[in-house]
């Protein structure tokens, strides 16, 4: 029997932090390229590491070796890109929802009881998770839902 086909790891340039971001969202394992990271650093990270490295620079592609290791985006907009992401490079935006930091892209973990008291009165009964780097606490409270809702959008369009 083959394993199921390992998810991506990706590697987000510097202009796309907002995908960045809503990649983490969706669960997935997404870097962010430092500011002024040069190309050539970029692409050899992305290597080192076997991440797809995801820009809309052309220029990147003229790099010697940037085949398979880089993907294109032509598209302008959060939701132009999202599908344009789930074609080329089979992003489910359903994947596992709010499993990683949105901030440091390590897996959450599930919260001590103590975090109860720090988060509002009204969502104290979830089950809370943390993360192990910076430790905020995360909880279904209305970003999380309407950044929800945004992924299963995106899920069921293509
Ligand atoms: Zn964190």
């Amino acid at each position: 029997m083959e394993a199921a086909p390992q998810p991506p790891k990706l590697l987000c340039d510097e202009m796309l932090k907002g995908l960045c971001r809503w990649l983490r969202a969706a669960g997935y394992d997404a870097e962010q390229a430092g500011n002024g990271e040069r190309d050539r650093d970029l692409l050899a990270r992305a290597r080192a590491t076997g991440r797809v490295l995801i820009t809309r620079d052309r220029k990147l592609q003229e790099h010697r070796g940037a085949d398979g290791t880089l993907c294109f985006l032509e598209c302008n907009g959060l939701d132009h890109c999202a599908r344009e992401l789930s074609r080329k490079l089979g992003i489910k935006w359903h994947y596992r929802p709010f499993s990683r930091c949105l901030i440091c892209n390590v897996p959450l973990q599930p919260a001590a009881a103590e975090a109860a008291t720090t988060v509002p009165a009204d969502v104290r009964d979830q089950p809370l998770l943390r993360c192990p780097r910076c430790g905020r606490i995360y909880w279904e409270g209305g970003h999380v839902r309407r950044m929800r809702e945004k992924l299963r959008h995106w899920a069921a369009t293509r």
